[in-house]
């Protein structure tokens, strides 16, 4: 058991994952001290090879003297997310709830309609009737679809034929309903109805829980983040492995022709092992130089998987000016042409740094920064009913899709007939070669959650190919982990503090991070003023 906390960690962070039995090096990403003791007596010394400057990959926590720290990857956790929520318990981080106080906006032909709960209400009886129907269906639908195996389901063939915009055609009676089922694609795939299959997102949303707990914050998957962010969790992990984790190591190519797998990186540095663990996306394989040659299978789904579409943009202003007006900072928004779909309150939780996260989808992202934030602050200007949206002290924003080492996000995304002909080789070994990543996860794959649960299980793999585990010990349950918090402050003694404060000033201040210049966070932030 803890042979496979240890190796999970590694996955987690990590690319690669390289394990040598016995006096020679190699990978592991991290773990911690009892683990690394328990490495050692097993005569077991892993390396993690990481292509950035930084450990973490889709989450990045930046810190500076505006934000405090920002999340400008992954950073909502929730109930069921129980492997993540294990790690940052057992590294002392603590969670907080996202504010949710006050009413959620759905600002929809032009009007702002305040809302409790974690869909928008319909007025229309026969848009609610649509709706509910919808939202039954699609859960309906998942029941009979495996978590492990999406492409053994009853009707797996029919829906994998057919795009999540079929399907909506097929299902939906009104355009109310139709929208809003466009939106909640957007929103929790980062991709568009007629792009994914109807099948793999069916999958993904039972994988998840269902319709209302991926797209909830209450008890669903945006309830907490992390105090000081998501990136801790790695961060601590490769503390804990120490010199093993080589940052800045881009692997091209894999070797396994000898009795050990040969791992080379771009900058010609060359690893031996028994065993590697692939933990990347699975298009960014596609970088790679594989020796023999991948299975036709595998090679095929490498080439299409694409990865969604997404910008995080965060908009601070001097007051949380939405509380007052008694909105929690939630917004839904269904406008033609605006950028952001949804937002929550990023606000801190001790009151301060007031913030609006939001998300811009794949074909709104071709705006220029001084533009897309423009826009941005229209549309809450919009749904908030005040002039205040319109003068931000502060923005951050990340475009994943410049990422070359995650090449997009959140997650790797399935077009219609790829899961039933490909799917089930995304966790079949090949050789000596383990695959891991958030895809390959059958809980909350996606997300952290599955990044860990992908790791845990493919280092028990090689560890089951190793002697020291029982195949039937390869897969584990995760018992249901209770969560450490702090309580969010009200927001007033903020709003008192500031209210002293000089003039509002004159100018906003903006970053766009750069995918180059990440490891000296705070150097590469650029200010324009607008
Ligand atoms: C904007 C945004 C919002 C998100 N929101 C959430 C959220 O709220 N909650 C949530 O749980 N998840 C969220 N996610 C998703 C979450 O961040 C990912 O699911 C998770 O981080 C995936 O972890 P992973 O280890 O599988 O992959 P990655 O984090 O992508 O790690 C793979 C690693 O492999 C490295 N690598 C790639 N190619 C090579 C190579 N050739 N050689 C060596 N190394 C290589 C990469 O640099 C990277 O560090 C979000 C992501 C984004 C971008």
């Amino acid at each position: 058991m803890l042979w496979s906390c240890i190796l999970s960690r590694i996955n987690y962070i990590v690319s690669y994952i390289v394990i040598a039995n016995f006096q020679i090096y190699i990978v592991i990403n991290i773990f911690g001290l009892s683990a690394a003791k328990l490495l050692k007596a097993s005569g077991l010394d892993p390396v993690v090879l990481e292509a950035r400057d930084r450990v973490g990959g889709r989450t990045f926590t930046v810190q500076n003297k505006e934000a405090k720290w920002v999340d400008l990857g992954g950073a909502y956790i929730g109930p069921t997310q129980n492997r993540i929520l294990r790690l940052a318990k057992e590294y002392g981080i603590k969670t907080y709830k996202v504010n949710e106080q006050e009413n959620l906006v759905h600002y929809v032909n032009g009007k702002s309609y305040p809302f409790k709960g974690s869909l928008p209400p319909m007025w229309n009886p026969i848009a609610l009737m649509d709706f509910n129907n919808l939202f039954r269906t699609m859960d309906k639908m998942g029941e009979e679809i495996p978590r492990d195996a999406p492409w053994r389901a009853p009707h797996a063939e029919e829906w994998d034929k057919m795009t999540m915009q079929e399907l909506f055609e097929k299902l939906c009676w009104t355009r109310t309903a139709r929208r809003f089922a466009t939106l909640f694609v957007n929103v929790n795939v980062t991709s568009e109805p007629h792009e994914v299959s109807a099948l793999w997102f069916l999958w993904y949303v039972k994988q998840c829980g269902g319709t209302m707990r991926i797209f909830s914050t209450t008890n669903g998957g945006q309830e907490r983040k992390f105090v000081g962010g998501a990136n801790q969790v790695s961060q601590c992990m490769a503390r804990e492995l120490g010199d093993r984790v080589k940052l800045q190591s881009p692997v091209y190519r894999i070797d396994q022709t000898g009795d050990m797998v040969v791992v080379e990186t771009v900058d010609k540095q060359t690893y031996k092992a028994k065993y590697v663990i692939v933990a990347t996306p699975p298009a960014l394989n596609l970088k790679m130089h594989f020796n023999p040659e991948l299975p036709p299978l595998r090679n095929q789904l490498i080439n299409r998987v694409p990865m969604g579409s997404v910008i995080k943009c965060m908009v601070y202003y001097r007051e949380n000016f939405w509380r007052k007006k008694g909105y929690c900072g939630s917004m839904v928004i269904e406008e033609e042409g605006a950028p952001i779909g949804l937002t929550l309150d990023d606000t801190k939780p001790d009151g301060t740094v007031p913030c609006i996260m939001g998300l811009v989808q794949s074909f709104k992202q071709l705006l220029s920064l001084h533009l897309l934030l423009r826009r941005i602050c229209e549309i809450y200007s919009k749904v908030l009913g005040t002039d205040e949206a319109l003068h931000p002290v502060h923005y951050e924003e990340k475009n994943w899709c410049e990422e070359e080492y995650s090449g997009g996000c959140y997650t790797a995304y399935f077009p219609p007939g790829i899961l039933t002909q490909f799917g089930r080789v995304l966790r079949e070994p090949v050789g000596k070669l383990y695959f891991a990543g958030t895809e390959t996860a059958t809980e909350w794959s996606g997300y952290m959650e599955g990044a860990v649960q992908a790791g845990e299980r493919a280092a028990r793999e090689v560890m089951c190919a190793m002697g020291k585990l029982q195949p039937n010990q390869i897969w584990q349950p995760e018992p249901e982990n209770d969560v450490r918090e702090v309580l969010m402050h009200q927001i007033t003694s903020w709003l008192l503090i500031k209210k002293n404060e000089q003039s509002v000033e004159k100018h906003s201040e903006v970053s766009r991070h750069e995918s180059k210049t990440l490891f000296t966070i705070n150097d590469t932030v650029k200010k324009i003023i607008l």
